[in-house]
């Protein structure tokens, strides 16, 4: 394995000149030591910073139709036999799925997610999704719409661009070599067809992972620089949420740093994709959310599909501390989180200590 500093030295060589870079090199990033974190996080930002200077792209999730799945995707809450408590119902009105989704837009999203449930959907799905589509962008002039709906068939792809979806998102997930573990009832290979009829369509590529499954640093590796040789042209990073009553509960193997050292590798290995802080950043990176903005330029507003994000005020306090702008927001929304960051907050948050030494109450420890 080679040592970081000189992997980090060819990998930004290799971005560069938009060279592909070595799979042992993403390797060392992965297996760096915490003495090394922050040249690796230095490194990735570094082409953060070239591509989208300090932008943040934020983005809004509408689950149109939740649980009830007959696939069987592991890390799934939705999926078949799912004893998670998640939210169950079917689709979403048009009207219901806009309002929802300008709720988003009014809190800073620039792209409005919809998400269904199930393998792939029918030709009448298609079609209902397409009224959607033309509500949310009637309710939200300008946002961008991406569609997220499982495997396509023939024809569907093109019938969605035609129906005004800008993007189309499915992803990866994992390494085609262990992606047999993780679900049964579809292949990585199925996975990629949909991708690719996505972009040929003329729909924005949008294919992502999920780290914490068990999988190793070959792997993710593997599945960062598929999803380079695919096009995509943003990549969700996921952070498992280990759903009670899921094959993976209880899986909790993810810490703040390795998340780091994974939001580096992908951003390395796709230097000027969108890399999107996705499901479990809350979670799993805790404190650390703020320095992940230095490597991926977008992230979810507020809640994912099956559980809660935090406050999307708390997203944007985020954002503007780290000197960032939400994306085609420059000077209109940043304000607001200002506002929770604004000296009036900042003297309520000075408190004088009524507790420990000196007084009957119990110490703050
Ligand atoms: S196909 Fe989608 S909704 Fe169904 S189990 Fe897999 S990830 Fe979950």
């Amino acid at each position: 394995m080679p040592g970081v500093t000189d992997a980090l030295d060819r990998l930004i060589a290799a971005a560069d000149v938009g060279a592909v870079p070595a799979a042992p090199d993403l390797e060392a990033v992965l297996s760096s030591t915490d003495a090394e974190l922050m040249d690796v996080v230095a490194a990735a930002a570094r082409l953060r910073f070239r591509h989208f200077g300090n932008r943040v792209k934020l983005n809004y999730l509408v689950n149109l139709k939740s649980g009830l799945c007959p696939e069987d995707c592991n890390y799934c809450s939705q999926r078949l036999g799912s004893k998670a408590e998640v939210l169950k119902y079917t689709w979403l009105s048009p009207e219901a799925a806009a309002e929802q989704a300008a709720a988003g837009v009014a809190g800073g999203a620039s792209r409005v997610c919809l998400v269904a449930s199930g393998r792939g959907p029918t030709d009448m799905d298609v079609e209902r999704v397409g009224k959607t589509i033309a509500a949310v962008q009637n309710a939200s002039p300008g946002v961008e719409v991406c569609a997220c709906l499982g495997l396509l068939g023939e024809g569907q792809a093109d019938r969605l661009a035609e129906l005004g979806a800008d993007a189309y998102n499915h992803n990866l997930n994992t390494s085609e070599d262990v992606y047999a573990e993780i679900c049964s009832t579809h292949t990585f290979a199925d996975r990629i067809d949909t991708v690719r009829a996505a972009r040929e369509a003329g729909m924005s590529p949008c294919s992502g992972l999920i780290a914490g499954m068990g999988e190793s640093d070959a792997d993710l590796v593997s599945v960062a620089l598929g999803l380079r040789e695919l096009g995509a042209d943003s990549i969700p990073v996921n952070f498992l949420l280990p759903f009670d009553g899921t094959p993976l509960e209880g899986r909790w193997e993810l810490d703040p740093r390795r998340c780091l050292r994974i939001l580096a590798m992908v951003r390395l290995s796709n230097p000027a994709a969108e890399v999107r802080l996705a499901a479990g950043r809350e979670v799993h990176l805790r404190h650390m959310q703020g320095l992940a903005l230095q490597i991926v330029n977008s992230i979810f507003l507020g809640d994912y599909l099956t559980s809660e994000g935090q406050a999307a005020k708390e997203d944007l306090a985020l954002i503007a501390d780290a000197g960032m702008v939400p994306l085609g927001l420059d000077g209109v929304r940043d304000d607001r989180a200002h506002e929770h960051r604004g000296p009036e907050t900042a003297r309520e948050a000075v408190k004088t200590r009524r507790r420990g030494a000196g007084t009957d109450r119990a110490p703050n420890a």
